[in-house]
């Protein structure tokens, strides 16, 4: 017996787009869409200039020689343009793919290779990063455009409608991005993108994920499951009988990373669909959001654990007037409900409820969400987007548990599914079931239980029986770290697991040395620096140990490290 959604919607079949400004052409409202929270004043773009911007980085694209369905890969932190370039390869007919800006080369050589994209647009803060990837890569120079730099202030950009192609902007002989802008500003007012033929077939975006096994993988995701993903977010939203009250006040600050579905679906997707203006910080900041908050009476957060965790503990926290916030949100990672609560107390309107979500890359982003009418406060992550359903399953997924309350693998399937995982059909076969009516299942390798067996029954995700680890709401894949490690001559063989240290997710390895070795576990840690980004870095521990548990096929027993690793520090 599946637990079937309460709400059943009307999902457009179009692109992303044309889902988010309704035209290409035709009137749009004129609102601050982003701005820059350091010069609100000058540095912003309005919504029609955030639909132009984009159809002139789609024309940029097709002139640089963009064809349907080629890959667009972001390397960069968060700018007032990002949501412009993300459209903006969608609107060419081009897929777009985002990069942890913290990568080191390799993880960037590996996503270019792996998604091989055509074009590689990057901060110029990460540019020497990204030459050395192209290089490991065999990824051409001519084809990487230096993005942020010297860009003029938005407005300065818009006021030139054609600005001069050529060299002048170049870094270290590299293209800037706005070389793509170039002589395009009339051309772009009149020009309208190619609505794909068929959206739920039509990939839009490559967002990375190791899923339930293995190494980063691209997961497609089709215009059409954008979009359901984003009108299922803004029915729940709707609700509310105060909705469009609230939506009058509403304005949300992005310092989630916009390479991820979660800031992306939010900031880039829903929150213009609504006309919501949204404050663009380029990276975290704890005080400066709370400063941010504040003056800028920010109405919705949505937050991952570790910023919880802070709001909860900070002794500043205190000082600022959180008032102005009527829609708190956290999801990416398990919440405590000590953690949850004491953030409730801190808000002075009683009628907001923090509220967990459940979502995941392979269901575009959201999967669970809240009635808003409910005014409680509970620990689960929600009930089932609308047209979408759940089971839980035993852990050998072949019996389906059909009682409240009791733990088991959550499957899910809806209108926001992934098409697949990018090029690799194996491990697409293994991560979606597909049963005797067609319906495509995702294992999610999340423990959960049901509180009622009904349609709109709460979940609760209590576990995780995948590999994955979560630092700081990003994706740590064991298999990557393992391979990794592998490559050092200290190393015989070696497993990683999640810890649980202070409340936030730490990588742990278990190492059996080479018998020639002398390397301490701080050499082994020490390994890792500069070979993947500062969040996957060993700082749940190292340890070494005579044997690594497997199974007869050679598969790590992680569940039994998981045990071992619980009595060595405490991990919950
Ligand atoms: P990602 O694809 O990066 O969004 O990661 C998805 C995974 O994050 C899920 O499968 C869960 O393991 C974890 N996750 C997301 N939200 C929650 C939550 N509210 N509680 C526990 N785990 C979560």
């Amino acid at each position: 017996m599946t637990i079937e959604s309460r709400w059943k919607i009307a999902i457009p079949r179009c692109s992303l787009q044309q889902w988010i400004f309704g035209s290409a052409t035709g009137p749009v409202p004129d609102y601050k869409a982003f701005l820059d929270p350091e010069d609100p004043d000058r540095n912003f773009i309005t919504f029609s200039n955030y639909r132009l911007l984009a159809k002139r980085v789609a024309l940029g694209l097709q002139r640089a020689g963009l064809k349907r369905g080629d890959r667009v890969l972001v390397f960069s932190g968060n700018n007032l343009f990002f949501p412009s370039v993300f459209i903006g390869v969608l609107m060419a007919g081009g897929i777009f793919t985002g990069a942890n800006p913290t990568f080191v080369p390799r993880e960037l050589a590996y996503q270019l290779r792996d998604s091989e994209a055509s074009f590689l647009i990057v901060a110029e803060a990460g540019l020497k990063t990204a030459l050395e990837a192209a290089k490991e890569a065999g990824f051409p120079r001519d084809r990487i455009y230096v993005f942020g730099g010297n860009t003029p202030p938005a407005s300065e950009l818009l006021k030139a409608p054609n600005p001069e192609p050529g060299a002048k902007g170049r870094i270290d002989g590299v293209k800037h991005w706005t070389e793509l802008l170039a002589g395009n500003g009339v051309r772009a007012e009149t020009w309208s993108w190619e609505e794909p033929a068929n959206p739920e077939e039509t990939t839009c975006c490559l967002n990375y994920s190791s899923g339930t096994t293995g190494v980063p993988k691209g997961v497609e995701i089709s215009h059409y499951s954008y979009v359901a993903n984003g009108a299922g977010v803004v029915y729940c939203s709707k609700l509310d009988p105060e909705f469009e009250e609230r939506l009058k006040r509403s304005r949300g600050l992005c310092f989630l990373p916009l390479y991820h579905a979660y800031g992306q679906t939010y900031f880039v997707a829903n929150m213009p669909y609504l006309r919501v203006p949204v404050y663009v910080m380029a990276g975290f900041d704890f005080l400066k959001m709370l400063e941010y908050v504040q003056r800028f009476k920010i109405s919705t957060l949505t937050l991952v654990p570790p910023i919880m965790i802070a709001l909860a503990k900070h002794p500043l926290t205190k000082k600022y007037d959180l008032s102005s916030v009527d829609t708190l949100g956290c999801g990416a990672a398990p919440l405590s409900r000590e953690v949850a609560e004491e953030v409730q107390k801190l808000l002075p309107n009683s009628e907001v409820v923090v509220r967990q979500g459940w979502g995941m890359t392979e269901m575009t982003c959201t999967a669970m969400s809240w009635d808003p009418r409910l005014r409680k406060f509970s620990s689960g992550v929600g009930e089932m987007m609308p047209n979408s359903k759940a089971k839980l399953m035993s852990l050998d997924g072949k019996t389906e548990i059909l009682k409240a309350n009791e733990r088991g693998e959550l499957w899910v399937t809806g209108p926001s599914l992934l098409r697949r995982y990018w090029r690799k059909p194996q491990a697409t076969a293994d991560t979606i079931v597909v049963d005797a009516d067609g319906t495509r299942w995702l294992k999610t390798g999340d423990i959960a239980f049901v509180e009622e067996y009904k349609p709109g029954g709460i979940f609760h995700v209590v576990d995780r029986l995948k590999e994955l680890i979560k630092v700081k709401g990003n994706q740590v894949a064991p298999a990557e770290l393992e391979a990794v490690l592998l490559e050092s001559p200290d190393v015989a063989d070696v497993a990683v697991i999640g810890v649980t240290i202070d409340g936030g997710e730490l990588p742990r390895a278990y190492v059996v040395k080479d018998p020639r070795s002398k390397a301490t576990e701080k050499d082994i840690a020490e390994w890792m620096k500069g070979r993947v980004a500062y969040y996957k870095q060993l700082k749940g521990g190292v340890v070494f140990t005579d044997i690594i548990p497997k199974n007869p096929s050679g598969k790590i027993l992680r569940a039994k490290l998981r045990e071992r690793a619980k009595q060595e520090v405490g991990d919950s």
